[in-house]
């Protein structure tokens, strides 16, 4: 069986190892294909087809073969498209582009197209090399991926009894439930307070249309807030630590 041959898929690079002495497996995310990992023999000898392409962190058109989608993929040839210098250079965005990438492998399947949380990843890291606020780009990732990947928080009313949240304050947020609970339910439940604050950046967030996102700003303080308060829900979600995202906070 003749083996497919895809004509240039864009995708960001997650990870890169060295396999044996010549080859290497690469992990890219792709739109339109979800995440794929395949092997680009001779990858250490042919600036040719992987002309400083094969870096973690960079876009590439991503050429490769596959005879049946449970087989490792071939990397036939990459074409870089941004290296995201920044990124590179940059200690903080690199630390942030680290947590996107831990995210990003432990919540997605081998090629299970998800194209939302694709535009997404690649606005984080657009916005992460156009200089803008690390911790803030994290907080906005991290807020708008759990609705990517299908929980996205309930924050408008208590998920024991419907009650809707109205008030400025602190509310309890169950993992379990995936909202907020209020102080009626509480003894039901199992979570930790989420600062009014914190609701009400996180609830603003979610609304906002990627395309706006780069416009929106938080203070320091409140991306740390977010990025703390829904770190053990990511956790419970991915079920294991996610280590850059946890040095930050
Ligand atoms: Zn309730």
């Amino acid at each position: 069986m003749q083996a497919r041959r895809q004509n240039g898929v864009p995708g960001i690079i997650l990870d890169c190892r060295d396999h044996g002495e010549a080859d290497k497996i690469v992990t890219f995310f792709c739109q339109e294909k979800g995440r794929l990992t395949g092997i680009a023999k001779g990858a250490h000898r042919s600036k040719k087809r992987f002309v400083n392409g094969l870096e973690l962190f960079s876009m590439v058109l991503l050429n490769y073969s596959q005879r049946t989608r449970d087989r490792l993929a071939i990397v036939n040839e990459v074409e870089l498209l941004n290296s995201f210098i920044t990124v590179r250079h940059d200690y903080g965005a690199y630390q942030a582009a680290s947590a996107i990438r831990e995210i990003v492998l432990g919540a997605t399947g081998e090629q299970m197209v998800e194209d939302d949380f694709f535009q997404l990843t690649l606005w984080g890291f657009h916005a992460l090399d156009s200089g803008k606020d690390t911790l803030t780009v994290l907080a906005l990732f991290v807020i708008k991926m759990f609705a990517c990947i299908g929980y996205r928080p309930v924050l408008e009313s208590c998920q024991g009894c419907g009650t809707p949240y109205r008030s400025n304050g602190a509310a309890m947020f169950s993992p379990a439930a995936g909202g907020l609970i209020c102080s009626r339910c509480k003894s039901s439940h199992h979570g930790w307070q989420l600062s009014g604050a914190a609701i009400g950046a996180a609830t603003s967030v979610q609304r906002q249309p990627l395309p706006l996102l780069t416009r929106v700003s938080l203070t320091t303080d409140l991306s740390r807030q977010l990025l703390s308060s829904f770190y053990p829900y990511a956790r419970y979600l991915l079920q294991r630590d996610i280590v850059s995202w946890k040095a930050l906070i």
